[in-house]
């Protein structure tokens, strides 16, 4: 009944148990999951573990992610339509602009993201695919490249870290807001108050698996500890508590609005 619209179920933390982590996230109710890439050497693997499992349905998004902008090539934007022509992704993501972390943000590497940002627009456009941004401290120079290329086939902001007037304007734009574990932190009020603005056909959840985890599974005695797709239930209960509704009445519209914004025609087998 609950489809996880950002996870980076490909990379090497999953490694060792990959399909049990797939199995507890199939019980746990989680029926897809988008697999987001973010360079392309890792594509390959990406796409063979979006193969490897049937349950729940993996939908690999491929992109180049902004934080990464000093290793990407233009002739991993020639890969992208290669990928776009024989309609391997179904969506373009994760893509968009970083002026959060200080060395992506020299004049010369900015440049650079807003090159490859229009570029993967385009090439969305051109395949009528939607897009999963990555916006950090951008919002502005989106909103103005999302114009200028005409992009209509909306998406996910994933991870949304803005106030009320760039969520109502994204949602003009056509754009779902991903709400991830921060949901689950009291102290995150901007989020909080951006939940409770914006209408519910506006939102879609996500783990950001495995970063992210959400506040009743940190351990805070640990080093680190790994986020799962299993747990999207408890952003999705978050979600719920705020918008005082319960996971039953959630979870159709959340369902719906996931499927709109990725371009889906899932069924659920759950109990919608
Ligand atoms: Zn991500």
């Amino acid at each position: 009944m609950w489809i996880d619209t950002h996870c980076h179920f490909d990379v090497a933390e999953f490694d060792p148990d990959r399909d049990l982590v797939a199995q507890q996230a199939w019980s746990a109710g989680v029926q897809a999951i988008a697999v987001i890439a973010y360079l392309a050497e890792y594509w390959p693997q990406l796409l063979s573990v979006c193969k490897s499992i049937k349950q729940p349905t993996l939908l690999p998004v491929l992109g180049l992610h902004p934080c990464y902008i000093a290793q990407h090539q233009t002739e991993h934007l020639e890969q992208l339509e290669v990928c776009l022509q024989q309609n391997q992704c179904i969506a373009v993501g994760e893509i968009g602009l970083d002026t959060y972390i200080a060395d992506i943000k020299q004049p010369e590497l900015y440049q650079k993201q807003q090159c490859f940002f229009a570029a993967q627009l385009d090439l969305a456009k051109q395949y009528a695919k939607p897009v999963v941004l990555h916006v950090r401290k951008a919002h502005a120079d989106v909103f103005k490249i999302l114009r200028q290329h005409e992009f209509n086939e909306g998406g996910i902001i994933h991870a949304f870290s803005g106030g009320i007037e760039e969520a109502k304007m994204y949602a003009k734009l056509g754009f779902k807001l991903g709400i991830g574990g921060s949901l689950t932190y009291e102290q995150a009020k901007r989020l909080h108050n951006v939940v409770a603005a914006m209408p519910i056909e506006s939102l879609v959840i996500e783990t950001d698996a495995p970063d992210m985890i959400p506040q009743p599974y940190r351990n805070p005695n640990a080093h680190y500890t790994r986020n799962s797709p299993a747990y999207l239930p408890c952003i999705a209960q978050a979600l719920a508590t705020s918008k005082q509704m319960t996971l039953e009445q959630l979870a159709p519209i959340l369902w719906q609005n996931s499927c709109q914004a990725l371009h889906l025609s899932l069924q659920s087998n759950g109990f919608i």
